[in-house]
C-alpha cells in the first residue's frame, strides 16, 4: 500500500464566524492510498477544539507504516492505527475514509452499499448554514440561501437577536436550526435564550447551548426545562459519549472528524439511535471528499448538516450534488467507493 498526502487551502466564499472565532480559509489534508491499481481518497479537516491542526495530522501520517494498511482488512488497519498514537481522530478518519473508498471500489460498490445501508435518492436534505455576521450580511446570505428548505443560524454571541430578526425578515417561516457552539455560559442564560428561540415557532432544535464541560446537575436542569430539543455537538465526540448524551440531550451531531471516519461514524450513529437519540451528520469547513464520506451514512440519520463544501469557492473534488439542499448521487461521476473524483 502506498500513502501520499498534501495540504490544500480551502477558501471560504464569505468570512465564517461562529461563537469560537472567525476564518477566511480552512487548511485541510488530502490523502491517497494506492493498492492493486486502486486509489482510495481521504480528507482531514482539523479543529483546535479537538486538539488537532495541520502539523499534528502531518506528524501522525508520517508515523504510519502504510504496509500495515489494506483495502481487504479495514478493521485490522484501524486497529494498527490505534497503536500508532491515541487521539488524532481527523487524521485517522482520513485514512479510514480512504480505506473504505478503496475497499468499496474493489468490491464494485458504493460505500453505502458496502455498509449495507443503501441511499434513497430524494430523501436526504441538508440545511444551509449562516454564520455570525452583521444583520445586513445575514439578510444578504438569507436571500442567497432562498433555495434551501432548512437553514442553520449560528448564535451564542452578542447580536444574535438582531441576526435572527434579520433572517426572519427574508425567510419568515423557513424551518431553522440554531447552533450556540457552547456560547451561553450559565443554565439561566441558556434557558432564557431557548425560550426566546421557541417563541419563533419555526426553530427545530438548538445545538450545544452550553459548554460540553458543563456540570451534570446544570445539564439535567436545562434538559428538564428546555422548550426546544437540545443537540450535543461538542459534547458528542465518539460512541463513548452516547450514554452521557442520552442522559442530557435529545439528539447528537456526529462528524467524521470526531469519530475517526466512516467506521466510527457508523458505530456512533447506530448507538445513538439505539439509545433513543435523534441523529444528525454534521461537518466542518471541508471539501466534497469528507462531505461524500459522511453522506454515505445518511440512512442512519434524522437530519443532515452537510454543507461545508457549499461554503467554499475552490472545492478540488466533485461528488454528490445538493440542489435545493437535496443530497444526490444521481450525477456523481464515479459509481463506486465514495463516488468522488478530482475536479478537472
Ligand atoms: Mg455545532
Amino acid at each position: 500500500m502506498e500513502l501520499k498526502f498534501w495540504t490544500t487551502n480551502l477558501i471560504l466564499a464569505h468570512r465564517w464566524t461562529i461563537a469560537r472565532g472567525s476564518a477566511d480559509q480552512q487548511e485541510v489534508v488530502f490523502i491517497e492510498l494506492k493498492q492493486d491499481g486502486l486509489t482510495g481518497i481521504g480528507e482531514a479537516s482539523p479543529s483546535d477544539r479537538y486538539q488537532e491542526e495541520i502539523s499534528t495530522i502531518e506528524a501522525f501520517l508520517k508515523q504510519v507504516d502504510s504496509s500495515r494498511l489494506s483495502f481487504t482488512d479495514i478493521q485490522g488497519s484501524m486497529e494498527y492505527l490505534e497503536q500508532v498514537a491515541p487521539g488524532n481522530s481527523a487524521a485517522k478518519g482520513a485514512l479510514n475514509i480512504a480505506l473504505l473508498d478503496g475497499a468499496a471500489k474493489r468490491a464494485g460498490k458504493a460505500v453505502y452499499d458496502l455498509l449495507g445501508l443503501g441511499f434513497r435518492e430524494g430523501k436526504h436534505v441538508t440545511s444551509f448554514s449562516i454564520g455570525i455576521d452583521s444583520p445586513e450580511i445575514i439578510r444578504k446570505k438569507a436571500i442567497e440561501a432562498k433555495d434551501y428548505s432548512v437553514l442553520k443560524l449560528k448564535v451564542g454571541m452578542p447580536g444574535e437577536k438582531e441576526n435572527l430578526a434579520a433572517l426572519r425578515e427574508v425567510a419568515p417561516t423557513v424551518p431553522a436550526r440554531v447552533d450556540a457552539n457552547e456560547g451561553w455560559k450559565t443554565k439561566e442564560e441558556a434557558l432564557q435564550k431557548l425560550e426566546w428561540l421557541a417563541a419563533d415557532r419555526h426553530i427545530e432544535f438548538c445545538e450545544q447551548p452550553m459548554p460540553a464541560s458543563t456540570p451534570a446537575v446544570d445539564l439535567a436542569w436545562l434538559k428538564k426545562r428546555s422548550p426546544l430539543p437540545l443537540m450535543a455537538d461538542e459534547a458528542c465526540i465518539s460512541v463513548k459519549d452516547i450514554p452521557h448524551c442520552a442522559e442530557f440531550y435529545h439528539a447528537v451531531n456526529v462528524k467524521l472528524v470526531k469519530t475517526g471516519g466512516i467506521s466510527g461514524g457508523f458505530e456512533t450513529l447506530s448507538a445513538a439511535r439505539k439509545a433513543g437519540l435523534k441523529t444528525m451528520l454534521g461537518c466542518m469547513i471541508e471539501s466534497s471528499v469528507l462531505i461524500s464520506a459522511a453522506a454515505q451514512l445518511s440512512e442512519l440519520t434524522d437530519y443532515l448538516d452537510l454543507d461545508g463544501n457549499l461554503l467554499i469557492s475552490n472545492d478540488p473534488y466533485f461528488g454528490p450534488t445538493a440542489e435545493q439542499g437535496v443530497i444526490s448521487f444521481a450525477n456523481a461521476p464515479e459509481k463506486f467507493g465514495l463516488r468522488v473524483v478530482p475536479r478537472k
